[in-house]
């Protein structure tokens, strides 16, 4: 398990941040810095029997370890692969009696780790954990206090035969989780399911408009016997161009918030100030604080705040809930409260654009609060309506599913030609922050040659198309068209 090159990019002190990362040659947009696999990783216990402890897919059917009953794996491939990880796991707890919370199996399948390798740098990575940033000191009291607790448990759990460490170096590991443990995701990117470790990714510094992106790649574990059989890791992928020497670095927040609690939340997280050109020099923030002007007036600014603070909330609860994978949820947040009744005596398509809009707003965290268009029940009938094309940065992962689930709901809206090219877009956009090989950019590519068949069809004569469609929609048998079949529409 060693990153697979760190030639692109090297360590360097970076002024008032302390180490960093930066790049040794040019990139472009796409271009991979690094790949690295978890120095450990452990699947959530809530999830335990319907994600594989090894590849980390959502599966609906795992195989139990016989030993433990705890850990589920695919097939044996998986289980054998996870095993090295998983054995002195399997028998602590079957010995403890219970599962530890998350933190505590992630810093004991840590410990094994160094226990096995004698060392807790992983061959070819820039760093040790070691060296990795806790915290610690910085800790109010009370989480402090907390963190006693989880080592006072984890003493408990960790097996007497095993090597023993230094409550300060577990409090040290523990610390380290809590600030750089990243969340895993499932195979599609839908569901958290998991946190790893991943010490080169640790180095890489915040700032509110990074010129890289992350994104964890789960492998490809059912082509064991194929040159593309790949395992769980992280992607560090350039979003731009990226000139030899710059610092390379990532958004630990998301863009959706103005630069003051961008800030509060860095200060709160991850116990640093950001200094950034954004953040210094406020640039967005009057986009995001920006409110449609109606009749040449500005809408009152408490009905302003409290639309931003009806959007914060819903967009909060739905990445709640999206994180614990209630999708039925986030389809349907808060239904009565948000009825949008817009202003515009427009075409029908307008007001279909509106709703989708909505939908998709309430449907995708990572969409600025104030661009949220609907309205509170009480307000006054004022919206902010900016367009999160303004506000994010163009290769903006967020922005690129954003994107595609819009054109989704168009197409399957029967509007073929803004659905394409919607598609198209999320598909460029991904192409840069998942790549090719994702399971979500290749869903994307071949919804992009479905619409663009679709839409063909469309533009030769739009006719025969409505009433293929009408017949798809009816799930009856299409005469004219052997290809798409009625499942893809
Ligand atoms: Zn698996
Ligand atoms: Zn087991
Ligand atoms: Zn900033």
């Amino acid at each position: 398990a060693t990153p697979e090159s760190m030639e692109s990019v090297e360590v360097f002190q970076s002024e008032g941040k302390g180490r960093g990362l930066r790049a040794t040659r040019e990139l472009w947009a796409g271009d991979v810095l690094f790949a690295e696999p978890s120095f450990a990783a452990v699947v959530f216990n809530s999830l335990t029997q319907l994600v594989c402890h090894t590849c980390f897919a959502r599966q609906p059917k795992l195989q139990r370890c016989g030993q433990c009953k705890f850990a589920h794996y695919c097939d044996r491939t998986c289980q054998r692969e996870g095993w090295a990880e998983h054995k002195g796991e399997c028998s602590a707890i079957k010995k403890y009696g219970q599962t530890p919370n998350e933190n505590a199996r992630l810093a004991a399948r840590v410990l094994w780790r160094i226990e096995r390798e004698g060392s807790s740098q992983a061959e070819g990575s820039l760093t040790s954990l070691d060296e990795l940033e806790d915290h610690v000191a910085d800790m109010p009291e009370e989480d402090r206090k907390e963190l006693k607790i989880d080592v006072h448990n984890f003493l408990d759990y960790w097996p007497p035969h095993s090597r023993q460490f230094g409550v300060e170096y577990i409090s040290h590991i523990f610390g380290v989780i809590n600030c750089n443990g990243f969340t895993v995701s499932d195979q599609r990117g839908l569901q958290a399911v998991g946190v790893g470790l991943f010490p080169n990714l640790c180095l890489v510094n915040h700032d509110c408009w990074p010129n890289c992106s992350v994104i964890l790649n789960n492998g490809n574990h059912a082509a064991v016997n194929s040159l593309f059989h790949t395992q769980m890791r992280i992607e560090l992928r350039a979003l731009g161009k990226i000139s030899p020497g710059e610092e390379l670095t990532v958004s630990y927040v998301d863009f959706l918030s103005v630069g003051a609690d961008r800030r509060r939340q860095l200060r709160q997280q991850y116990f640093f100030e950001c200094s950034c050109e954004h953040c210094a020099k406020g640039i967005k923030d009057d986009l995001m604080m920006a409110v449609k002007e109606e009749e040449g007036k500005k809408p009152p600014e408490e009905v302003v705040k409290e639309v931003l603070e009806f959007s914060q909330k819903a967009l909060e609860k739905i990445e709640k809930e999206r994180s614990e994978g209630n999708y039925q949820e986030v389809q349907h947040p808060c239904p009565q409260q948000i009825t949008p009744r817009p202003r515009v005596q427009g075409s029908r398509q307008y007001q279909q654009d509106f709703d989708m809009a909505l939908q998709l707003v309430l449907k995708e965290k990572g969409v600025c609060a104030a661009q949220l268009v609907a309205v509170p029940a009480s307000g006054d009938r004022q919206k902010a309506n900016i367009s999160h094309r303004k506000l994010y940065h163009p290769n903006n992962a967020q922005l690129g599913m954003a994107t595609m689930r819009a054109g989704v709901t168009h197409w399957h809206a029967g509007l073929i030609e803004v659905g394409h090219s919607m598609i198209c877009k999320a598909y460029a956009i991904l192409l840069v922050t998942h790549g090719p090989t994702h399971p979500i950019t290749k869903d994307l590519e071949a919804m992009r040659m479905q619409t663009e068949m679709e839409l063909r069809m469309f533009q030769q004569n739009e006719f025969v198309y409505y009433s293929m469609r009408e017949a798809a929609l009816k799930n009856q048998p299409m005469k004219m068209m052997a290809e798409p079949t009625q499942e893809a529409l």
